[in-house]
């Protein structure tokens, strides 16, 4: 049986600079059921003409890296774009004229592999949108990253670890029920928006931090002090604008709380300090990551409440008695008393 797909983008566009887009299907068959693979599959890339072949290795090696560790999905595509902008100094005319014609025969591409009849040129490069969706049909994921080393060279490292989290959760999280019931993309199958996000702001920081070769083509890289840090920031800004990480879990909870501007602090910064909270729970980043593969069978809930041992309302309980006591330690000395102190040493 065949169906026809109608295809709408549903853009999150957030104030961070990491976006999700998803591609969902209005209709669907079970002959629409993405077969996406979890085994070692096809992970390739697409750049611009030119594309600064430095920072593609770079980028290469910690997908590399990464997807070694904690499996292969896809067919997974991922587009390095580079734009007009990210020089500081202006480019010659001829380097603008020779980017604007390679980003139009790169978004033909990439509206092929989508199946698209497009032409792509709704897509939205511009410096700091970076992407991960999905296709179903043909199955692909897809990965969109537009950073500047100039200005985000950390984002050649931490960047592709965050949205090939973003892969892992796409390849994991369908179950057939989700295409049936045209819920692609919500929250039963994939998880809370806090958890997607989350998850992904602290595996890309806590593996960056375990992993300094990933750096070695730069000036610093993440340390211990770096990833304290950042986690303190997450904790101080989720505390600040006192809304639960329990409101941002479905595609309009995301809506509501982008119009209030509070994605960023609650989604991303709350959603990542809670996971950090769940990685304490299981004691090492291979338990942690061993939470994905369940989710397919299990549907998110069941599979959060088995793997990590706690109710999703007790896990929401807890969690925020623990952010009520805990203090921010940003630029100090991180002490053992620091509440991240754990990842320290967290293998
Ligand atoms: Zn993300």
């Amino acid at each position: 049986m065949s169906t026809v797909l109608r295809r709408s983008l549903l853009k999150y566009v957030a104030v961070s600079p990491w976006i999700i887009n998803r591609v969902m299907a209005d209709s669907t068959s079970e002959t629409n059921i993405p077969k996406y693979q979890i085994g070692d599959t096809v992970i390739e890339f697409h750049t611009t003409d030119g594309y600064p072949q430095r920072w593609k290795e770079t980028y290469e090696n910690t997908i590399k890296h990464f997807s070694n560790r904690w499996g292969r999905v896809g067919p997974t595509h991922i587009f390095l774009v580079e734009n007009t902008d990210w020089n500081p100094e202006p480019d010659d005319p001829a380097r603008v004229e020779q980017l604007k014609i390679s980003q139009r025969q790169l978004k033909q591409t990439f509206a092929n592999l989508q199946g698209h009849g497009s032409d792509g040129s709704h897509l939205e490069w511009e410096t700091g949108n970076h992407w991960a969706g999905w296709s179903i049909k043909p199955p692909q994921l897809m990965i969109t990253m537009t950073m500047s080393p100039y200005r985000d060279a950390d984002q050649f490292v931490i960047g592709p670890i965050h949205e090939y989290m973003h892969a892992l959760q796409t390849a994991h999280g369908y179950g057939q029920e989700a295409i049936d019931g045209n819920r692609m993309g919500q929250s039963l199958w994939t998880g809370p928006a806090w958890w997607r996000e989350g998850s992904a702001v602290l595996v890309s920081a806590v593996y960056s931090y375990q992993t300094p070769s990933l750096f070695k083509s730069m000036k610093r890289n993440m340390s211990w002090r770096g990833l304290s840090d950042e986690m303190n920031r997450n904790l101080e800004m989720y505390q600040k604008i006192e809304t639960s990480i329990s409101s941002g879990v479905t595609h309009d909870d995301w809506q509501r709380l982008e119009a209030q501007q509070r994605v960023h602090s609650v989604v991303y910064a709350g959603g990542s300090v809670a996971c950090a909270h769940l990685l304490k729970r299981t004691g090492s980043l291979d338990k942690f990551m061993q939470f994905l593969p369940k989710v397919a069978k299990l549907g998110w809930q069941p599979a959060f409440e088995q793997h990590f041992g706690i109710s999703l309302p007790a896990f929401y309980e807890q969690f925020a008695k623990d952010v009520a006591v805990a203090e921010p330690r940003q630029h100090q000395p991180p002490s053992e008393d620091n509440w991240c102190y754990f990842l320290k040493s967290i293998k």
